[in-house]
């Protein structure tokens, strides 16, 4: 079952890269695990799946163990400070950056494990006001304060467009984000390169690849409708 779903968002990934001209290999397809059973988690990794998605630290600190060593675990969930110190260390990435005393507290604590962090910065591009992220305003002032951390290394940026039954409404706000990250890497700033893109979810990934996306966070279009209690299956 987890299987098809997959073939199929891997063929609909394959059809975008295609029709916008890009290699497959600039796209990674994130399964995005929170809330499903660790045996949905191994049928997709069966299946293939390397990179996982998850947005509660609890979840992944339960899930990590379980799971094959050679994941990529995303942390794509809002983090709180204090929780830094669990993740830091087992994540590939923390794409949902958006303060600086978050990302101070992430560069403190890979400074402690004697680690390094590769993180995004969550930006705000569509203005909705219940969203977490940074105001595009706000951008280049965030990343140059960041950028100066120890042991943190912007990769670039992600964001968590609307809800929408038409994911053509999402377009404008995928171009606002790589036209950011475009004057961003122009910046030259060090410690700070551009070459990650985290957008595009199950409903509008085709549109946010046809965007220049390089990560696409996709979970129902693998799982199915979420489960909610994932530890009682
Ligand atoms: C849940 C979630 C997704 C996946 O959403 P689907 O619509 O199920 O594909 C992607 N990104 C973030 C940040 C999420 O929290």
């Amino acid at each position: 079952m987890i299987r098809e779903k997959l073939n199929a968002v891997e063929q609909a990934v394959e059809a975008s890269c295609a029709k916008a001209g890009r290699e497959r290999g600039d796209v990674t397809l994130i399964a995005v695990s929170k809330t499903r059973p660790l045996s949905d988690l191994r049928e997709a990794y069966e299946a293939g799946v390397r990179d996982f998605g998850e947005n509660k630290v609890q979840e992944l600190m339960d899930k990590i163990p379980e799971m094959p060593s050679d994941i990529r675990w995303h942390m794509i969930g809002h983090l709180q400070r204090n929780k830094v110190k669990y993740i830091v260390g087992k994540v590939a990435m923390i794409h949902s950056v958006d303060s600086l005393r978050l990302a101070e507290e992430i560069s403190k604590e890979a400074v402690r494990k004697n680690t390094e962090v590769d993180i995004l910065i969550e930006i705000n591009v569509s203005g909705e006001e219940s969203k977490y992220g940074v105001p595009v305003a706000e951008t280049p002032g965030l990343v140059e304060q960041i950028a100066l951390l120890p042991a943190i290394h912007i990769k670039g940026l992600m964001t968590i467009a609307p809800f929408t039954e038409d994911p053509e409404e999402n377009r404008i706000f995928f171009r606002k984000l790589k036209q950011l990250s475009v004057d961003m890497g122009r910046k030259n700033i060090d410690n700070v390169t551009m070459a990650v893109l985290s957008m595009g979810m199950t409903g509008d990934y085709a549109v946010a690849i046809e965007e220049g996306a390089t990560c696409v966070r996709v979970g129902t279009g693998i799982f199915g409708e979420r489960h909610y209690n994932w530890q009682d299956e």
